[in-house]
């Protein structure tokens, strides 16, 4: 689950850090009041789940209450990275001296948390990293002992030759490690941490993902959830209790079993197909689930063929062909449906797709193929 940025800076103050100040507004008359309170000049920020809001034209700096406004409604509105923009953070404008990276994330090779700090942070991190990637330092970090303060101020000095800048630097990098795993969190980045004309370090954006399976003991987590400003199909998978993920392919899978879903997919891709999505219905017997995996896999223009493969052990065969038969009545499908489909219950089920007008396949291979075929 993703936060906002003004969410993300919650959790940092929670922890301490040094953070400048915000508030959130969802229209003009609003931004403008709130610069005016503060006086002087101020950021508007467009809030979307998307890195990049800089360079997309979501990040503007304004000399007073009427810029402020302009500005908000400008960005309130704006699409960006397809996500519509709801909502704005104000903060006062910083002086800056120096725009540092900060990072921390699951290593899933070292099954460890990683560092990940660079000098040269700020918008153009991506390009750092791909053109100068030794201007990235990483620091594997042992989670039985936490982060330690020499390992922090390690780091720090990385982005500060000043002492007293690698001081504030580690304490930050400290209450960014705290955060991150008293939240549960996979991912939790500063950037730009940076430091003032004067002197000081701080945080002036917040990007932080929450482990999904983290919310279960954390609910005030978890009413941060903001439904809206997610990705549609991304919001009704989860509601639905499906694993979902798009792809940019045009065969639309629908597989029971995350193994089964895996394999599907690179048969899709031996064939010389491109899969629009992994998705695994689960083992369970409920044809709502069919019902609502072919709404979100038909909810995807790109879609030019439905793949059903299910392989019948704890999923009945005759309760996905009931959910196919069901949720094709139910929505319009335009384009060709393949299935395969064999194990418990499959003769039943074969008679229920073929009352209703469909056939379905028993070998794997064939159907595949068959789907890469339809889909161009
Ligand atoms: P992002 O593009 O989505 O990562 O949004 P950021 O919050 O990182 O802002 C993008 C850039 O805007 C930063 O790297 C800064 O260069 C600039 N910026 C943001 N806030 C301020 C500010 O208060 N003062 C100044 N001078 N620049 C700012
Ligand atoms: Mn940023």
């Amino acid at each position: 689950m993703n936060l906002h940025e003004y969410q993300a800076k919650e959790l940092f103050r929670a922890a301490g850090m040094a953070v400048n100040p915000g508030e959130v507004a969802d229209n003009a008359e609003a931004v403008r009041e709130i610069a005016e309170r503060y006086g002087g000049g101020v950021v508007v920020k467009a809030q979307v789940h998307s890195g990049g809001r800089g360079k997309a034209g979501g990040v503007k700096l304004a000399s007073g209450p009427d810029e402020a406004a302009a500005h908000a409604e400008a960005i309130l509105g704006m699409e960006i990275s397809g996500l519509t923009v709801e909502k704005v953070l104000v903060c006062p404008t910083e002086e800056i001296a120096t725009e540092a990276y900060v990072g921390v994330l699951v290593d899933r090779e070292g099954q460890c948390p990683v560092f990940m700090v660079s000098a040269e942070g700020g918008i153009d991190i991506e390009e750092v990293a791909a053109t100068n990637p030794d201007a990235i330092h990483k620091l594997r970090v042992d989670p039985r002992y936490g982060l330690m303060p020499h390992q922090a101020y390690r780091l720090a000095t990385r982005l500060y030759a000043d002492p007293a800048l690698a001081r504030q630097g580690a304490k930050i990098i400290s209450q960014l490690y705290d955060a991150f795993v008293g939240n549960g969190a996979s991912m939790a980045e500063i950037n730009p941490l940076i430091s003032t004309t004067g002197g000081e370090v701080k945080a002036i954006d917040a990007k932080v993902s929450i482990d999904d399976n983290e919310l279960f003991r954390r609910p005030s987590i978890g009413a941060l959830r903001d439904s809206g400003s997610e990705d549609g199909a991304d919001a009704q998978a989860r509601e639905a209790g499906l694993s979902f993920v798009k792809l940019d392919g045009n065969v639309g899978c629908c597989v029971n079993g995350a193994g089964l879903a895996m394999a599907t997919m690179d048969l899709v891709k031996y064939y010389g197909g491109d899969p629009a999505n992994f998705l695994d219905i689960g083992g369970s017997s409920n044809p709502d689930k069919v019902v609502a995996a072919l709404e979100i896999i038909t909810s995807d223009p790109a879609v030019e063929v439905i793949l059903f493969n299910i392989f019948g052990g704890i999923t009945r065969c005759d309760d996905v062909a009931r959910g196919i038969v069901e949720a094709t009545e139910r929505i319009d499908i335009e384009v060709p449906i393949v299935i395969r489909l064999t194990g418990t219950n499959e003769n039943l089920a074969r008679q229920i797709l073929a009352d209703a007008g469909f056939t379905a396949g028993t070998s794997m291979d064939e159907v595949v193929q068959e789907a890469v075929r339809l889909a161009g």
